[in-house]
């Protein structure tokens, strides 16, 4: 999803700008929550068996979570994470209880049995309260209380950021994911909840309510982790993949059934698009899902969080303003397209399979769900229709701060970390300069972090290595500064100087430029002045290819 929209600072210029954000000050509970501390270095999360009853009579939650994990290292005292105002009622190892210290949103919990290395231990948390809820889900996190137009009762959870310990124990870092995760969900009669992977059992309890078992078998974010219990209705296809025969399943609301059928064929080509650029689906055995919610969506992996109204755009009216779909390209391409359905299923490839060990690096997510709504242009429209909605959505680019945001804090950058991102991964194509492999680099990096959670750093020198062009400094140019590479040329007497400006030391990223009428040309500019013959009938014809996301500055006056 998105964290940092930028239309949500066009509409509501209350909340400060990102600048004011980002020289924020951190504190002790940032970085408990943001960094691998000693009560999280030692273990490592296996498995989650979550089971939580759902109250909406009174908005709250009670539940479970047995956390098991392996042992790393030597340690007695595990950093579990569980927010205020949840109440944990009780900790147990082995049978025995445990006791706690609470720091804020953390618990450290004491461990009294020896804890050898290599050996898979369970510690059990049983907890309630009032969740947090979410006031403008899906920007904030928390519970969702709604109730749909026939007033049925309509529970959902959104927590990207907030993370997960809003709502359930948990170690709450992107860093480490679980091999696979049991969600039970318990809600009152006749209720029916959509979580995460394959629902294995249903059981109607005596109380009134039911349980239903979903059980996730692969690798999981811990904030892809959802409750979606409403007045659901069902419908499902199959889509013939890479990878074999992909269960698809659709759960709108009962009424907005023949509506979803409609706008939810989307999938298929979304599917087939992305399978092609970045290899196969990465969550053929927990199916994929499109579930309806009052939120606007998120990338709750295999059951996609759906909010878009069933239109195609951005339902921009979710921010609060009026009810309106949006294309963020301004070239028309984005209301060929559910914004929804493109970019949140794009982060199964790109947030969820390959997830950022730390939010800082959340252009690993976002910047490459904002090129993936180009690449879906390109696969409906072409390659040309492609470009257009990238270069396009340049105007929502702010250069106001880095991409890249502080470490170890749970904090993310600038919401540039969208639409700067997308087109920084654009230019990076034209640099590659050859489609396939481009797209080998795509899939490559999608196969080589498997199911894996990965560091930023990671991701560039993959993709410097693959490509066999080293894009360090275009890396660095991007991500870490606000600057936007300009080129600095003069033309005279059929001679084009030209050099880069405003870029970090040692930036020498070629461009293509008009050197002759209709044709561009490489030239490889660096920070001293270079030269080529130039061919047109007068200066002012003079263009920078505008794939490239660079500005263009005539010193010649
Ligand atoms: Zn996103």
């Amino acid at each position: 999803m998105r964290r940092w929209p930028a239309t949500l600072f066009l509409l509501v210029t209350a909340i400060g700008s990102a600048q004011a954000q980002a020289n924020r000050t951190f504190t002790h509970a940032d970085t408990l929550r943001g960094s691998i501390g000693p009560g999280r270095a030692w273990w490592d999360a296996t498995f989650y068996d979550l089971h939580v009853k759902v109250s909406p009579a009174d908005s709250s939650i009670r539940g479970w979570n047995g956390i098991t994990y392996r042992v790393l290292s030597a340690g007695q005292e595990m950093q579990i994470d569980l927010q205020v105002p949840m109440e944990a009622d009780s900790m147990v190892q082995d049978g025995k209880p445990l006791t706690w210290r609470r720091d804020g949103n953390a618990f450290f919990v004491t461990l009294p049995s020896a804890q050898r290395v290599g050996s898979h231990r369970t510690v059990t948390v049983y907890y309630h309260g009032k969740p947090i809820a979410a006031r403008r889900a899906p920007w904030d996190g928390g519970y969702i209380w709604k109730r749909d137009s026939l007033a049925n009762t309509w529970v959902t959870t959104a927590n990207q950021g907030a993370g997960a310990s809003i709502w359930w124990p948990t170690k709450d870092t992107q860093a480490d994911e679980p091999d696979s995760q049991r969600i039970a969900i318990t809600v009152p009669d006749p209720m029916v909840d959509i979580s995460n992977g394959r629902l294995r059992k249903t059981t109607h309890n005596a109380d009134g309510t039911t349980t239903f078992e979903w059980f996730v078998t692969s690798p999981i974010n811990n904030y892809d982790v959802a409750v979606n219990a409403g007045t659901y209705a069902h419908f499902s296809d199959i889509f013939k993949g890479e990878a074999g025969n992909l269960t698809l399943d659709f759960w709108p609301l009962t009424y907005h059934v023949d509506t979803a059928k409609v706008q939810w064929q989307q999938a298929k080509p979304m599917l087939a698009c992305f399978e092609h650029w970045f290899g196969p689906y990465p969550w053929y055995a927990d199916g994929y899902k499109l579930v309806e919610t009052p939120h606007l969506g998120m990338e709750h992996q295999s059951a996609v969080a759906y909010g878009n109204r069933f239109k195609n755009g951005y339902f921009s009216g979710s921010l609060g303003g009026p009810e309106r779909w949006t294309d963020f390209s301004g070239m028309g391409e984005g209301y060929k397209w559910d914004f929804i359905i493109v970019h949140e299923s794009a982060h199964e490839w790109f947030g969820n399979n390959i997830t950022a060990t730390d939010d800082a690096d959340g252009w690993i997510h976002e910047s490459f769900a904002n090129y993936a709504e180009g690449i879906f242009s390109e696969c409906q429209d072409g390659k040309e229709a492609g470009a257009q909605y990238l270069i396009g959505s340049r105007r929502q680019i702010r250069n106001d701060s880095p991409i890249v945001g502080p470490y170890g804090v749970n904090r993310g950058g600038s919401g540039d970390v969208y639409y700067k991102g997308g087109s920084m991964l654009h230019t990076m194509r034209q640099i590659v300069d050859n489609d396939e492999k481009w797209r080998a680099v795509l899939r490559g990096l999608n196969k080589t972090f498997w199911h894996q959670t990965v560091t930023g750093r990671q991701v560039q020198d993959y993709m410097s290595k693959q490509s066999g062009i080293n894009f360090d400094k275009v890396f660095e140019q991007y991500l870490t500064t606000t600057r936007v590479p300009t080129l600095e040329y003069r033309i005279n007497q059929g001679t084009l100087s030209f050099r880069w400006t405003n870029v970090v030391p040692g930036f020498d990223m070629p461009v293509k430029v008009l050197l002759s009428p209709g044709v561009y040309s490489w030239i490889h500019p660096a920070e001293a002045w270079d030269s080529a013959e130039i061919k047109l009938p007068s200066a002012a014809e003079f263009k920078v290819d505008e794939n490239f996301y660079v500005r263009a500055v005539n010193a010649g006056g």
